[in-house]
């Protein structure tokens, strides 16, 4: 099989993987600049603090996301893959109730360590409500994750810089330039809105904004959140955001990011600290929180693979893999990501 990606973020990256050791003929191009990906900070956290719920699908996703990343660190002979306690401050006695209620809860008791008084005491200053740890987190250092993975490609000439031309595209026949594919991969990103063949999904961009600080006085041991993430990077570094502003497809880091997220910090910590870096990126967002997977209903050929939304670290492993089993082995996609959830108006 012969298959096209378009795209070299999280998504592309891993579908890469998928088809090569599926033994395609792959080719992976991207146009350079902002990906999603390389701003990210890479947490892979089981659960959604605002409500205190598990995030989708993550029994499934979170070791199949291990498993693969583990293979990736192999291939490339890189290290980008950390485990990591991530420890809530509650924001309110109600939060701490629904930590206490949900950790005796079997779905819930595999990502909440049962409170103990070191968490109840935990000592910082902005420690009010009490604090709890979360298991099975993990980040991915997105520097190196992708230009590990960037230049494994390139060793094995697979990966170019272009840009996808669509009216080189024939869709129906999967000729693009002149060369007959068996599956063209459409995984853009934010830039999948401007695709013609996708138009029709309601893909969202989702700018998020985020720091890099150096500290030698910030805890280090473990990423607290509140308001805001806190990751210690190690020799003193550390990441710290996010913002969230819709409907903007710019990448240019702003004043009005950088003092919103330097005042939620304050809500986890009172050392100082300089700021080293400041940079923006735009999440590929969905209305329904679920990403946009599957083959185009007029064109089958024609294949999305977007819409990983605020998480997409902790779901392409699996969600690409499936696809790829779906497209060479015709099983069948999980049906809250398919596309087929949305109405397609004849061409
Ligand atoms: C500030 C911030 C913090 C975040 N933190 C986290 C986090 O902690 N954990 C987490 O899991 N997720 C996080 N995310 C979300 C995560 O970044 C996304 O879910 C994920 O990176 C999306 O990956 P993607 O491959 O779909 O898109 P991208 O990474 O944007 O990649 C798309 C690629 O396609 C290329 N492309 C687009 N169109 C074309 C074309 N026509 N021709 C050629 N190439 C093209 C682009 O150049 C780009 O490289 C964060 C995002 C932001 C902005």
């Amino acid at each position: 099989m012969k298959v096209l990606v378009v795209g070299s973020g999280v998504a592309g990256i891993c579908l890469t993987h998928e088809l090569i050791q599926a033994g395609c003929n792959v080719r992976l191009i991207d146009k350079g600049g902002n990906a999603s990906s390389a701003v990210a900070a890479g947490i892979i956290n089981p659960l959604v603090f605002r409500r205190m719920t598990l995030s989708w699908r993550v029994s499934e996703l979170i070791p199949f996301a291990r498993k693969k990343y583990a293979e990736m660190e192999q291939l490339t002979g890189n290290s980008f893959y950390h485990p990591l306690v991530i420890r809530r401050l509650f924001a309110s006695e109600q939060e701490l109730g629904f930590w206490k209620t949900k950790q005796e809860l079997p779905e819930f008791s595999e990502y909440m360590e049962t409170l103990i008084e070191e968490d109840l005491s935990f000592p910082l200053e902005q420690n009010t409500f009490g604090t709890g740890r979360v298991k099975q987190a993990a980040y991915i250092d997105t520097d190196v994750f992708m230009h590990a993975n960037h230049a494994y490609f390139q060793s094995k000439g697979i990966l170019s810089e272009e840009t996808f031309d669509q009216r080189e595209l024939d869709p129906k026949e999967a000729v693009y330039k002149g060369v007959s594919y068996d599956f063209i991969l459409f995984a853009e990103g934010k830039d999948g809105k401007s695709n013609p063949l996708f138009s029709y999904l309601p893909l969202q961009q989702t700018k998020g904004e985020v720091l890099t600080l150096a500290s030698e006085t910030m805890y280090a041991e473990e990423s607290l959140n509140r308001k805001c993430f806190l990751l210690p990077l190690g020799d003193g570094r550390f990441k710290v955001g996010s913002t969230y502003a819709w409907d903007t497809d710019n990448t240019i880091p702003t004043e009005e990011g950088k003092q919103t997220i330097t005042e939620n910090l304050k809500s986890i910590t009172s050392e100082t600290y300089t700021i080293t870096e400041h940079k923006a990126g735009v999440r590929p967002t969905v209305p329904d929180r679920r990403p946009l997977i599957g083959r185009h209903p007029v064109f089958p050929k024609m294949v999305i693979a977007n819409g990983l939304g605020t998480k997409g670290y902790m779901i392409a492993p699996l969600l690409m893999h499936e696809l790829v089993d779906h497209l060479l082995k015709g099983t069948e996609l999980n049906a809250e990501s398919h596309i087929s959830r949305f109405p397609h108006a004849p061409l």
